[in-house]
């Protein structure tokens, strides 16, 4: 079977994988209410024993894990193994607040390399593969994960990390590399980069594919990506509590993300209520681990939103697919009642062509009204065109995110590379209603 690394377990059928789902479920809680205090204090507190645990549809029954356990039992508080057989330290890049850090033994090393390894063997990689890696390396797991996927896949490792745009563009040409793993963004600079030195992709590199992941990105980013590097750009889903990236990835079919249900138990919940919500319907993405040892985590709460579908793809797996994470609970921004996802302006900006995709959201409270300023770069080409088209440019921006979010913004268009560039998680939106609260002065 094509770019499929363990079809003994991606292709299961529903009923084997439930039941192996279920078995493995029962082992991990009765883990974790053995070993974690704090599992187990909660557990009697809901009413629930391991024996409740009887089938994967039980899981509904357990309390949910939540990032702030994380913190609060910083940093060996959950380890349901002995601190000895842990092996690795991996941490949260702190995207939001204060970094958590998460403990795998050489089993959970194993777990996520096997999982980031179908993701990138998805995206087409193998032994004739040289696979350069701009993911940062550290405790942030995009760059090991990577790492160990592309090794494990039997392809040739550029182990680069992040930034050093120069060098990375210079390794690719004089190497040769097919493959590129990083975020999105600092894929978008590096094609830009590569565009801007009077390189043809088509002509100057041999990148066929890559897998970008670890921030929401749109299907619009996706398109002007694969144009600016001329490959196939698979989207990578993962989160340092879970296992780094891997824990779901697109194919080549690029129709959603296959979650790697043999090692993970999807759930999608209403934010709110908690309850269960049917397939298709978009909610907060919840996470059980079912085969770790160091930190398994039972009903994490990611606070990402997005669908799943559990219907068969054309790439012959069976696993469950996440539809794009349209955002973070907790990067919604309210802007005068109405709530905004940075991912919904960012598919209306990229859509319009001539505008590049580089953008910022300032959000700021005048007169205590919110307001939202729009900042976004156009294409050289078009930013040189007359004071009129630029107008007409920026009129035509203002009216479409009014019509698909709801809300009249500021829209400023600014000159062509004034903007943020990131080598790493782009952070697209300054809230300055938070650090005037906090009596801070902004920047
Ligand atoms: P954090 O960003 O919370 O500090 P991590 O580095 O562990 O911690 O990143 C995990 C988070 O990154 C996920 O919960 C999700 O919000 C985001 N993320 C990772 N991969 C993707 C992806 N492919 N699409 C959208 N968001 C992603
Ligand atoms: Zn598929």
């Amino acid at each position: 079977m094509p770019n499929i690394l363990t079809p003994e377990y991606e292709c299961m059928s529903r009923d084997a994988l439930c039941a192996l789902q279920g078995e493995r479920l029962r082992k991990t809680v009765k883990l974790t209410y053995d070993n974690v205090p704090v599992y187990r204090e909660r557990m009697d507190k809901a009413g629930v024993s391991p024996e409740d645990i009887k089938t994967v549809e039980d899981i509904e029954k357990l309390p949910f894990t939540e990032k702030t356990d994380l913190r609060d039992n910083f940093p060996f508080g959950l380890f349901a193994a002995d601190k000895r057989d842990i092996v690795r330290i991996q941490g949260s890049s702190g995207t939001t607040g204060k970094p958590i850090v998460v403990g795998y033994t050489e089993n959970d090393i194993e777990v996520w390399t096997e999982m980031a390894a179908r993701a990138l063997k998805a995206a087409g990689c193998g032994r004739d593969d040289i696979v350069q890696i701009a993911y940062g390396y550290g405790l942030f797991t995009g760059g090991l994960g990577a790492h160990q996927a592309a090794t494990r896949c039997g392809a040739m490792v550029v182990p680069m990390s992040s930034g050093n745009t120069a060098r990375q563009i210079m390794m690719m040409r004089e190497l040769g590399s097919t493959m590129l793993c990083c975020t999105p963004s600092y894929a978008t600079m590096l094609g830009e980069t590569i565009r801007e030195m009077g390189l043809d992709p088509k002509r100057d590199l041999k990148l066929k594919s890559g897998c970008f992941g670890a921030e929401p990105w749109t299907a619009q980013m996706r398109t002007k990506l694969e144009e600016l590097l001329d490959i196939d750009a698979c989207d990578i889903y993962g989160l340092t509590e879970i296992a780094g990236p891997g824990v779901a990835f697109e194919c080549l079919e690029k129709q959603g993300m296959h979650v790697n249900e043999d090692h993970v138990i999807i759930e999608i919940v209403d934010p709110e209520t908690g309850k269960n919500l049917p397939d298709g319907t978009p909610g907060e993405l919840i996470f059980t681990t079912i085969t770790k040892t160091g930190q398994p985590m039972i009903r994490y709460r990611t606070h990402d939103i997005c669908t799943v579908t559990r219907e068969k793809c054309a790439c012959g797996r069976t696993t469950a697919r996440m539809g794009r994470i349209t955002g973070r609970t907790d990067d919604m921004i309210v802007v005068r009642g109405v709530n905004v996802f940075p991912s919904q302006i960012e598919g209306v900006l990229v859509g319009i062509s001539g505008v590049a995709p580089h953008y910022m959201l300032i959000v700021d409270r005048v007169h205590s009204s919110d307001t939202l300023e729009v900042q976004v770069e156009l294409n050289d080409a078009n930013f040189s065109d007359t004071v009129a088209h630029i107008e007409n440019f920026r009129a035509a921006i203002v009216e479409r995110i009014k019509s698909v979010v709801g809300i009249a913004v500021k829209v400023t268009i600014v000159p062509p590379k004034s903007l943020p560039r990131f080598e790493g998680k782009a952070k697209r939106v300054v809230d300055k209603r938070e650090t005037a609260s906090l009596g801070l002065k902004c920047e």
